[in-house]
Formats: structure tokens, C-alpha cells, sequence
């Protein structure tokens, strides 16, 4: 069942609402003007997104802003998660998203985690013929973007 990707972000974002106020981080909400058809299971994309929102607020740093924004890329639907946080060192950036793998930071280490968060995006994604992909600069910020392919009859 083919649904708009920009469906259930608003709700989703409510949902962190109260956590968002209370570490004074703006939310900066840019949805693609034109619907986004993919094949989703919502609750896989609920799932796989609010990783990501959580560890945005987890990694925000001194920074106190988050933005969300979703556009199409070709035969792709994506969501885009930017913080400007801690970020993660280049060498890194493949770890991540191996179970358990935290990066040596003392922030860190002061947050929990289990370090499980990032293999569940990356295994919802794949078996939704999707990709998770992150682009960091360490102490500047990460970016991370959820890619869906296109349902290609509504397309
Ligand atoms: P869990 O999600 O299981 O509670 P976690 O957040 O530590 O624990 P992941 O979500 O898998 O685990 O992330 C792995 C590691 O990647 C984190 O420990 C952190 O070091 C780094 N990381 C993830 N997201 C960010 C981010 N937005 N900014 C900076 N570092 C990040
Ligand atoms: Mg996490």
C-alpha cells in the first residue's frame, strides 16, 4: 500500500515534543511540498526515525537546534535528520552502525545507550529495500538520511 512519507513525521515529532522543550532544542520541521509515495511500514519507520530524533537529542552538544526535512531524490523518498552536535570522527562513521559500537567521546560515556540503536535503523532500512546513510563533521554536527524507493505506479 503505497503511503505519503510526510504522513506520520509531524505526529512522530509531537511525540518528543516535551523532551525537545526541556532541553530548549528547536525542531526545524521542512516537509516536500509534493506527497512522497513509497511502500511503508509505518511502524518501521517510526521505529527507524525516532532512533534517530533520540540520538539527535542524546548528541546535541551546546547546540539547540534539530532539523527534519523530507524531498525526493530521483527514484528515492528521503527523510533527513540534522543536528549540530558532537558529530562522529570520520573513522568512525562506518562503526556505528555495527551492534554495540559507541564512539569513545566523554559525552558518550556520560549518555546511556547500548549502542543496538543505529543496527536496527540500518537492518529496518535494508529489508525495506531502503538505505541509512550519515554524513559527520566532528565537533560540527551529523547528518543522517533515511532513502525509500519511489513507488514507481505513483511516481
Ligand atoms: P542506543 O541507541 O542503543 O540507546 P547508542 O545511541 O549509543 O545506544 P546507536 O544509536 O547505535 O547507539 O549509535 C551508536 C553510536 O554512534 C553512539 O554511541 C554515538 O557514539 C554515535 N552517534 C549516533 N548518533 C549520533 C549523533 N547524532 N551525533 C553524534 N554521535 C552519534
Ligand atoms: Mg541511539
Amino acid at each position: 500500500e503505497a503511503q505519503d512519507l510526510n504522513e506520520p513525521i509531524p505526529q512522530l515529532i509531537e511525540h518528543y515534543s516535551h523532551t525537545l522543550r526541556e532541553k530548549g532544542i528547536r525542531c526545524e520541521l521542512s516537509l516536500s511540498s509534493s506527497p512522497l509515495l513509497v511502500n511503508l511500514d509505518l511502524q518501521a519507520f517510526d521505529e527507524a526515525l525516532s532512533n534517530l530524533i533520540e540520538n539527535a537529542i542524546k548528541y546535541h552538544g551546546d547546540s539547540d537546534q534539530l532539523k527534519i526535512s523530507t524531498y525526493r531524490k530521483g527514484d528515492y523518498a528521503c527523510c533527513q535528520i540534522q543536528d549540530y552536535g558532537i558529530g562522529i570522527p570520520k573513522s568512525a562513521q562506518r562503526k556505528i552502525f555495527d551492534k554495540f559500537y559507541r564512539v569513545e567521546h566523554a559525552l558518550t560515556q556520560k549518555t546511556k545507550g547500548t549502542g543496538l540503536g543505529l543496527s536496527l535503523v540500518q537492518h529496518i532500512m535494508t529489508s525495506h529495500g531502503g538505505r541509512v546513510t550519515v554524513d559527520s563533521i566532528l565537533n560540527q554536527g551529523s547528518t543522517f538520511t533515511l532513502c525509500f524507493p519511489l513507488n514507481q505506479t505513483s511516481a
